[in-house]
């Protein structure tokens, strides 16, 4: 009998308005005295989708979206992801039955999450053992081709979703800012793990980014790939105290790729995987796009002010740049 160990990610798409973000986040289980990546064990990632349509979305027209946004994840070279479709059925898709299985849900009480995603994790190993995905009905949908104004696009929520599928959280590279009505709308998004969803009828999230694929080669990459992708490393810090929660980005002089990170502990650690090699610019900045606790639970410390790594780093193919520490100051 396998402990399992329920992990929800509240970490919803929230609906609020429009454009696209980049900076990833892995999940990780805290097994013995280490934290391990959140991902699935060796082998094709088997899913159900559920027999039930909605206003313009049939559980086929369910099925089809999620098999293009399956094949954007898994087409990525380098990788050694791989879904498999089982079937339909009735079953819902929410709760722990062995089964992974995406639908439709009836969430009226999620008035702003279009969609969720929720993992069973072996408590033993930390590797995911049952996953589901959740579309709220309460939501207009299409998956008419070029989008529909005013409808949400199925298959750019599934591949966000899908990313935490696999174990991705969300990335912050994206800009906001709030509407009168306390929500926020997107003004620029560098990611498809943005935590804010683009204008319904928007189609720009059925393409991956920088930043989630490189989120998703740190997680999934073959051997072949680590030894072609580097890392950066470091510590942020506010008066020698680590900053817990920061948000760490590295721009790319030669490729003017961003990929993002955060500092995961209260030494105020990071670690950014699956860059391609050359100079990066890093850049460090409080978490302030989307409720913090979209991106991480408890503890962010967002009182600080915008720094820059004291020197540009390069990152050497299949290894890590020296570490560097950034300081920052209070706001
Ligand atoms: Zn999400």
């Amino acid at each position: 009998m396998r402990r399992l160990v329920a992990v929800t990610l509240v970490a919803a798409l929230s609906l609020t308005y429009t454009a696209p973000a980049h900076a990833y986040l892995k999940f990780g289980f805290r097994l013995g005295d280490q934290t391990i990546d959140v991902r699935w064990p060796a082998g094709p990632i088997r899913y159900f989708i559920s027999e039930r349509d909605v206003t313009n979305v049939t559980a086929g027209d369910l099925r089809a979206a999620v098999a293009r946004a399956a094949s954007t994840w898994q087409a990525l070279p380098g990788t050694t992801l791989s879904f498999e479709f089982q079937g339909f059925t009735t079953t819902s898709p929410a709760g722990a039955d062995s089964r992974n299985t995406i639908g439709f849900l009836d969430r009226p009480d999620l008035d702003r999450v279009l969609g969720a995603t929720s993992l069973l994790l072996d408590g033993a190993t930390g590797t995911i053992a049952e996953a589901d995905i959740f579309f709220n009905t309460i939501f207009p949908w299409s998956v008419a081709d070029a989008g529909e104004t005013g409808r949400v696009d199925v298959e750019s929520v599934v591949l966000h979703e899908l990313g935490h599928f696999i174990g991705l959280g969300h990335s912050a590279i994206g800009e906001t800012e709030l509407t009168p009505s306390g929500g926020r709308r997107v003004q620029g998004s560098g990611a498809v793990m943005f935590p804010i969803a683009l204008a319904a009828g928007s189609t720009a999230d059925r393409a991956l980014q920088p930043d989630d694929i490189a989120g998703l080669l740190d997680i999934y990459g073959s051997e072949a790939t680590h030894g072609r992708t580097g890392s950066i490393q470091g510590r942020v810090e506010q008066n020698g105290r680590g900053v817990f929660g920061a948000h760490v980005t590295a721009f790319n002089l030669i490729t003017g790729t961003i990929v993002g990170g955060f500092t995961l502990n209260t030494d105020g650690e990071f670690v950014i995987a699956g860059l391609a090699e050359g100079p990066h610019l890093v850049r460090v900045e409080p978490l302030d796009d989307a409720d913090v606790e979209s991106f991480l639970a408890g503890g962010v410390d967002v009182n600080f002010r915008v720094a820059y790594a004291p020197r540009m780093l390069v990152v050497p193919k299949g290894g890590a740049a020296a570490p560097i520490t950034i300081p920052v100051v209070p706001k």
